[in-house]
């Protein structure tokens, strides 16, 4: 995969754009008013491996809360603000690693001068989110609707004001719920720039729908080289869009979160559960972080393919399954001994 060479940008001591690894976001649901619950959240989305946390800042309280939350987090942290340039300033002087926010919706020159001018003393970047359901009133009069081009218009205005002010840390969004468009407008926007991307189909609906939309827009930008960050949205759990972002990511090469499992659907050959062995196998080792492709496959018709090709793996027969470790065949293991082996295997596993 060629990936399109975009401008390194520092979020804390995380880098994104350039040759970074492409990185995993989300954001927290809990109101920032409330420590406890805000605080949960985020040690949940930090267990799960999420590498960049955006948490709303509605209010001066919100951004005051940001010194708690960074005391207790150790990944960036970045502060969503809307309109409110005092809001960011409080962020920034709160400690967030990063601000979500649109330099032309602040209004007054000298207010977005100030934002910018603090952003770059504190060197943090801002991240300019373009989203086609809030384009501004006169681009949607000259387009006729939110197209590519006028989300692409909608980011170059903001880029505009940042660079009359000299600041250059800047990583762009173009999100859609319409997978086509957000497509089409991170395409037209990639090449024309070399600022970050962050991708993501916003508003993308519940778990299912949401996770399909998501892979497919995300997916094909980054099979292109687009794309440096992502976030996953779900009307569900956040922990479950940093679960399907390392998914997108891992169907890539992109990443080795989690081992990567190879099963078949199953059929009428197959003589054990493998459906209910996936599944305990799936959700015991989400959190693994090991290099390690692991097969489990009905029956012995594609059987023994994939689990040679796999670091190991089964091939299942009638109430047993033939092992295979690199390779190679081990022995043979009953089928209530498939979940554990398996377990134990990828527990004792070194990777070379
Ligand atoms: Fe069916 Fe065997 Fe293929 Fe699994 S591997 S889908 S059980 S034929």
């Amino acid at each position: 995969m060629n990936r399109k060479p975009t401008r390194k940008i520092q979020v804390a001591n995380l880098a994104v754009g350039g040759d970074a690894e492409i990185t995993v976001q989300s954001m927290t649901t809990a109101n920032p008013l409330d420590i406890e619950a805000s605080l949960t959240e985020l040690r949940r989305l930090q267990t799960a491996g999420c590498q960049i946390i955006r948490m709303s800042i509605p209010s001066s309280e919100a951004a005051q809360n940001i010194r708690v939350f960074k005391k207790n987090m150790n990944i960036p942290l970045v502060a969503d603000i809307h309109f409110n340039y005092k809001l960011a300033l409080m962020a920034i002087e709160s400690g967030a690693d990063k601000i979500r926010i649109n330099p032309g919706n602040i209004g007054e020159p000298k207010r977005v001068k100030e934002i910018l001018s603090e952003a770059k003393k504190a060197h943090i970047p801002i991240r300019i989110g373009v989203n086609s359901g809030s384009l501004e009133k006169d681009l949607l009069q000259e387009y006729g609707h939110p197209t590519a081009e006028a989300m692409v218009a909608s980011a170059e205005r903001h880029l505009r004001i940042c660079q009359e002010n000299d600041f250059q840390d800047v990583i762009v969004a173009l999100k859609s719920s319409d997978v086509s468009l957000m497509i089409a407008a991170n395409r037209l926007f990639s090449a024309k720039y070399d600022y970050p991307l962050h991708l993501g189909v916003t508003e993308a609906g519940p778990f299912v729908q949401g996770t399909v939309k998501s892979s497919v827009g995300i997916g094909t930008l980054l099979a292109e080289g687009i794309g440096d960050t992502l976030r996953v949205s779900l009307t569900d759990d956040p922990v479950q869009e940093v679960r399907i972002g390392f998914e997108i990511l891992k169907a890539f090469g992109l990443s080795k979160k989690g081992i990567k499992i190879v099963s078949c659907p199953t059929c009428g050959r197959a003589q054990v559960n493998v459906i209910g062995i996936v599944k305990e196998l799936e959700e015991r080792t989400r959190d693994i972080d090991k290099d390690l492709t692991v097969a489990v496959m009905g029956c012995i018709v594609n059987g023994p393919g994939e689990a040679r090709e796999a670091d190991f793996g089964v091939a299942c027969g009638k109430g047993e399954a033939l092992f295979f470790k690199r390779g190679e065949v081990i022995g043979k293991i009953g089928e209530d001994r498939i979940l554990d082996t398996l377990l134990k295997t990828i527990e004792d596993w070194d990777t070379p």
